[in-house]
């Protein structure tokens, strides 16, 4: 299998895809065609642990590797004893016909696990097949949970650093919490005063700059990235499509090749980017349901066709979808165009210079096909999380952006196919809001209390990642403008060299 970048860059093997994360023309790398399963091949999944899973539905696509070399991969990305739970993707049922796949038992307490337990493993095997013996430099901007699941999966890994760059005000406080208590001398974690999108346009930058990339390589580094641009975060997403879908047949809630649905909270555009590629690999699914915030610029380029970033940029209770600039709807837009790298490449000028891309009527269908949008504010949101755990099921608040706009959805649309929705982070790392919209009163706690409190009421244990945070030391203090993103990078690699 070989990788093109939506821009035209390529090809490229999978190891190499994987280690320059970005394509050197700022594109994304893509396989050159889908792996196809077939649905007696989705029904024995059902039989496998998740580790087993994970080798069968990314193996077509990581040619490099050999089969010792992948199922040592995926024993020790998916080894039951990181994850609280030992299905590692459970598919919870709520009621007939709808379910929550829970991705965030993982160590960092975040989907953003699912891909970032299994690229440190991935990455260094990648650079040895496909290196030039330099030390890699992991660039990350996060929206909250990326950041701290790169640096659970990096510190401290050998020939590696870390850096990852979260937007200073736009993150829960458990979120910074877990990051600026980092352990590991390879790790390095610095506040943007901006948004999500400052820090990623920041981070695109520095990768695109051959002048950052000279100075980095004399001193013996070269960049790869942990964000969904790379191919390896993207390729571990579409196993627990796969997964959930085969464990609803195996327990006997769908039927082998009825088509269900997934509604799937979304920032960047990654998590459902992987459950289309699970469509297009032959996973019966019907409509894949793309729920937004307040920040609904996805929603609209769904009904419109039309992607516009000038609007404002709100902060809400679900700051990891608090995006505009969604990366991996270039994967979509590319797809979609019959693989036109210069279509691609035109929009995606358009849109860093006039903030605006619109693809006409044709793509707009075809999306729609495959596609539906929605968005809930803020009020739908903590409305949903209350009446959930009044029936006895506790979700975080990017959750319950997905199940506010699924009950829209299929109130509008009487699409009455079982569904599951795309669970992507612990209660436990929103306490505030989560109790919050529950009528609890914590505004004189502190975020170990406001988790102790948290526990109490939904009669559950503190999860251990968060378990005394409050008193680890904080070891990152690093805060740098918007566009300073690389000269706080020299910084870092500085202080390490010395
Ligand atoms: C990252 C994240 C999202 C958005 O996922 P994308 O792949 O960026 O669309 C949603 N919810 C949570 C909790 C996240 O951490």
């Amino acid at each position: 299998m070989q990788y093109f970048s939506t821009r035209g860059f390529g090809p490229v093997s999978c190891a190499q895809a994987i280690l320059l994360g970005l394509a050197p023309d700022g594109g994304l790398f893509v396989p050159e065609s889908f792996a196809h399963f077939t649905l007696d091949e989705i029904e024995q999944l059902g039989k496998l642990p998740y580790w087993k899973r994970a080798a069968v539905i990314m193996t077509p696509y990581l040619t490099d590797f050999n089969a010792d070399e992948i199922e040592g991969m995926m024993r020790g990305a998916y080894a039951v004893e990181k994850f609280d739970d030992e299905s590692i993707a459970p598919v919870k049922k709520i009621k007939d016909g709808l379910y929550a796949l829970e991705l965030y038992h993982g160590p960092t307490l975040a989907f953003k696990d699912m891909a970032l337990q299994w690229l440190p493993w991935a990455l260094p095997i990648s650079g040895k097949k496909a290196g030039d013996g330099k030390k890699v430099l992991i660039l990350t901007a996060t929206s909250g949970d990326t950041g701290k699941a790169a640096l659970e999966g990096f510190a401290n890994a050998p020939d590696t650093a870390i850096a990852v760059y979260y937007p200073r005000d736009g993150v829960s406080a458990a979120q910074r919490l877990q990051m600026v208590t980092q352990e590991g001398d390879n790790t390095f974690v610095c506040a943007v005063e901006g948004n999500f999108d400052d820090a990623q346009r920041g981070v695109k930058e520095i990768f695109s700059s051959p002048d950052i990339a000279e100075r980095l390589a004399q001193d013996g580094w070269r960049l790869s990235s942990a964000n969904s641009i790379n191919f390896g975060r993207l390729a571990p997403q579409i196993v627990y499509y796969f997964s959930a879908y085969a464990d609803l047949v195996s327990r006997g809630d769908v039927a082998l090749g009825d088509k269900i649905n997934f509604c799937v909270p979304t920032g960047n555009f990654g998590n459902i980017l992987a459950g289309y590629y699970a469509k297009c690999m032959g996973l019966p699914i019907g409509k894949l349901i793309c729920a937004s915030n307040r920040n609904h610029i996805l929603a609209d380029f769904l009904a419109t066709g039309e992607y516009d970033a000038r609007r404002d940029f709100y902060k809400t209770m679900s700051p990891s979808m608090d995006i505009l600039v969604s990366s991996n709807l270039e994967r979509l837009l590319y797809l979609l165009s019959g693989n036109d790298a210069q279509k691609t490449s035109g929009l995606m000028q358009a849109l860093a210079q006039q903030g605006q891309y619109a693809v006409g009527e044709k793509v707009r269908e075809l999306a729609a096909a495959d596609f539906a949008g929605g968005w809930a504010d803020e009020n739908a949101t903590s409305k949903t999380v209350a009446a959930y755990f009044e029936d006895g099921y506790l979700m975080d608040t990017h959750t319950a952006v997905g199940f506010a706009v699924l009950h829209a959805y299929q109130e509008k649309t009487k699409d009455v196919a079982p569904c599951v929705v795309v669970s992507t982070a612990s209660p436990f790392k929103f306490s505030e809001d989560v109790l919050a919209a529950i009528g609890v009163d914590c505004t004189q706690m502190d975020e170990a209390q406001k988790a102790e409190k948290l526990a109490q009421v939904a009669k559950c244990l503190v999860p251990k990642p968060l378990a005394g945070i409050t008193q680890k030391p904080i070891l990152h203090t690093a805060i740098c403008g918007k566009n300073d993103l690389g000269q706080a990078l020299f910084g870092f690699v500085k202080a390490k060299e010395a």
